[in-house]
C-alpha cells in the first residue's frame, strides 16, 4: 500500500510517444491524434500516430519477449503484478486526475474505475499459480494423458474510451500474468488512460521490454492490421457491436482462424415489479442510468415498470433526477459530466429529436452546454421506438409500461443484445425466476445493471458478444490447452 514518501513520486510525462519494444518512440505516420479534455476543450497532448510498420515492429518485439517470459517462474510473474498494484496505489491521485481530464469521468466514476482496474490486477497476480493442467484416464494400455495449460502467445488488445483504464487492464493484466505478451491499440479518445499510462506503470514495475506495446493509431489505419497480422494468436476486443462484428469476421476469415473475445454493446433492461421497494429502485435507477453520463456498456438502457406502480415510480424517479448535479466532472459532487466527443454528442441530439418525433412524452430535458447533456427522461416509450430498440450511450432514458410480470419479461428480452439486466422485487423466489428468464450474460436482483467484480464471469450473449472476463474464465481464454500423451509401453497396432 502507499505511504507518504512514495506518494511524492513525480508525475509521468512524455505522453506524446508510442511504447514499442520497450522504447518510447515517435509515431511515424503523417496523422496526429489530438487528445482533448471533453469538458474544457483544452488540448492535452498531440500524438504523432503509428504506422503499420511500427505495428509490425511491436508484434515482432512481443513475440520475441513472450518466448522468454513464458519460461519465467510463476512467482516472478505474480510478483510483477503485485508491484503494479503497489504503483497503482501510489499513483491513485494522478491516475484519477487523468481519467477526469481525458475521458470526462466524474470523480465518482473515476474512483469506481480505479477500484475495478486495481481489483483485476490483484486477481491476475494469482493466475500464474492457477495455470493447472490435468491428468486424464486412457483406455489404451500403457498410455498416460496430460492436458497442459500454456500461455496462448501474443494477444492483440483493442479497447474503448468509456472505461479506458479498467477495460484495458482487464485484458493486459491477465494476459501478462499468464505468460503472454500484448500489443494494445487504445481508443483514439483515450490513448493515455487506455494505454500509455498503463505502459508507464508496467515499465516502472520492471516489465521486460517488448512484453507490452502500446500503438496509438487510427482504427481505420492500423485497426484491421492489428487483427490480421500473423503473430497474434488471440484478439481481445471491447467496443461497439458494429466494429466487433467486423473484427470477428477479420479474425476468422481470409487466411486466419483466431480465437476472439468480443465484449460489445448492450441494451440493458432495468425491470421494476409491482412489489419492489420503490425507494431502492428509484435510487438504483438514477445511479445505474446516469453514472458516467450513461456511457457504459452495462448502463441501464431501458426502464420497464409494472403498470400498478408506473406513475408513482415515474414521479419519484424524475424528482430524484432533478437533484443530481450536472457539469464540471472535476467537482466532487458532479454526477453527470461531459459526453466524450462531438460524434457521440450528435448521436444523442438525434436520439432526443427522434424520441420526440416518435411520440415519447418528454418529462425532463434541458439545454445542452458545450458537451454536457443534462438528463432527459421520456415516458410512455414503446417497443417500436428507437429509445427502446437501440443502445443510447448517454444521459437519456425511456420508461416503458408493462401490464404484468409476464409482459415485463417479454419486453426485457425483446432485444438483439444480451449483456446486463436488473429486476427489482421483494420476493426472492420471483426475483431469481425472473432473472433466470432473461437471456443475458448478467442479471442482478435488487441492484443496478452496472456491476463488475474481478472474480465473477463478466460478458454477454447474442449481439453483446462472446467470451467472459475475470477469474478462471479469462484465465482459460488467454491460455491454450495442449493434450500430450505418453505411451509407456508399445501399443498393439492392428497392421
Ligand atoms: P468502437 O467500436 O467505436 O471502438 C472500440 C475500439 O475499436 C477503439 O479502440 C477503436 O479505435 C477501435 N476500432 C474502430 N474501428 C476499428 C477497426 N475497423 N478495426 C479495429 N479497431 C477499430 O467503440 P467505442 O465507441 O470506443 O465504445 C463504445 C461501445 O463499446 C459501446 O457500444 C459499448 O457498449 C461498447 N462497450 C462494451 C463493453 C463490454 O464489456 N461489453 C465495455 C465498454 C464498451
Amino acid at each position: 500500500m502507499s505511504n507518504n514518501t512514495e506518494n511524492k513520486k513525480s508525475a509521468y510525462s512524455d505522453f506524446d510517444l508510442q511504447y514499442i519494444a520497450g522504447e518510447w518512440q515517435q509515431g511515424q505516420d503523417d496523422s496526429v491524434n489530438t487528445n482533448t479534455n471533453p469538458f474544457t476543450g483544452e488540448t492535452l497532448v498531440n500524438i504523432q500516430q503509428a504506422t503499420e510498420d511500427q505495428l509490425d515492429e511491436a508484434f515482432k518485439a512481443a513475440q520475441k519477449a513472450q518466448q522468454q517470459w513464458a519460461q519465467t517462474m510463476p512467482a516472478e510473474r505474480s510478483g510483477l503484478l503485485y508491484k503494479v498494484v503497489e504503483i497503482l496505489d501510489q499513483r491513485q491521485e494522478e491516475i484519477v486526475d487523468w481519467l477526469v481530464k481525458e475521458s470526462g469521468s466524474t470523480r465518482v466514476k473515476a474512483m469506481v474505475e480505479f477500484g475495478s482496474a486495481r481489483a483485476i490486477t490483484v486477481e491476475a497476480a494469482t493466475f500464474p499459480n492457477r495455470m493447472h493442467g490435468e491428468i486424464r484416464p486412457s483406455n489404451i494400455p500403457g498410455k498416460e494423458n496430460f492436458a497442459y495449460r500454456e500461455p496462448i502467445g501474443v494477444i492483440a488488445v483493442i479497447s474503448p474510451w468509456n472505461f479506458p483504464l479498467h477495460l484495458t487492464q482487464r485484458s493486459i493484466a491477465p494476459a501478462i500474468a499468464l505468460g503472454n505478451a500484448v500489443v494494445l491499440k487504445p481508443a483514439s479518445d483515450t490513448p493515455i488512460t487506455g494505454g500509455l499510462l498503463l505502459a508507464k506503470i508496467f515499465e516502472e514495475a520492471g516489465l521486460p521490454k517488448g512484453l507490452l506495446n502500446v500503438v496509438v493509431g487510427a482504427g481505420s489505419e492500423i485497426g484491421d492490421a492489428i487483427v490480421t497480422h500473423d503473430i497474434p494468436s488471440f484478439v481481445s476486443f471491447t467496443g461497439s457491436t458494429a466494429v466487433g462484428k467486423h473484427i470477428g469476421e477479420l479474425a476468422n476469415g481470409g487466411d486466419t482462424i483466431k480465437p476472439v473475445a468480443l465484449e460489445l454493446g448492450g441494451n440493458n433492461p432495468f425491470v421494476v415489479l409491482a412489489d419492489a421497494d420503490l425507494d431502492n429502485a428509484v435510487k438504483a435507477a438514477v445511479f445505474g442510468k446516469f453514472l458516467h453520463q450513461g456511457q457504459i456498456c452495462i448502463a441501464i438502457n431501458r426502464i420497464i415498470v409494472e403498470d400498478a406502480i408506473y406513475d408513482e415510480f415515474v414521479e419519484r424517479f424524475v424528482e430524484h433526477v432533478k437533484t443530481i448535479k450536472v457539469g464540471d466532472p472535476n467537482d466532487k459532487d458532479t454526477a453527470v459530466g461531459p459526453i466524450i466527443n462531438q460524434d457521440q454528442l450528435d448521436s444523442l441530439k438525434n436520439k432526443i429529436a427522434k424520441a420526440q418525433e416518435e411520440g415519447a412524452k418528454t418529462l425532463l430535458s434541458g439545454e445542452i452546454e458545450g458537451q454536457v447533456v443534462p438528463p432527459h427522461v421520456f415516458t410512455e416509450v414503446t417497443a417500436d421506438m428507437d429509445l427502446f430498440r437501440n443502445e443510447i450511450f448517454g444521459p437519456l432514458v425511456g420508461i416503458i409500461r408493462a401490464q404484468d410480470e409476464d409482459e415485463a419479461l417479454k419486453l426485457a428480452n425483446d432485444t438483439e443484445y444480451g449483456l446486463s439486466s436488473s429486476v427489482f422485487t421483494t420476493d426472492m423466489e420471483k426475483g431469481l425466476r425472473f432473472a433466470r428468464g432473461i437471456r443475458a450474460g448478467m442479471t442482478h436482483v435488487n441492484d443496478i445493471t452496472v456491476n463488475d467484480e474481478s472474480v465473477v464471469p463478466f460478458g454477454g450473449e447474442k449481439n453483446s458478444g462472446i467470451g467472459r472476463f475475470n477469474g478462471e474464465w479469462v484465465l482459460e481464454e488467454m491460455t491454450r490447452l495442449h493434450w500430450v500423451s505418453y505411451q509407456h509401453k508399445p501399443r498393439d497396432y492392428s497392421f
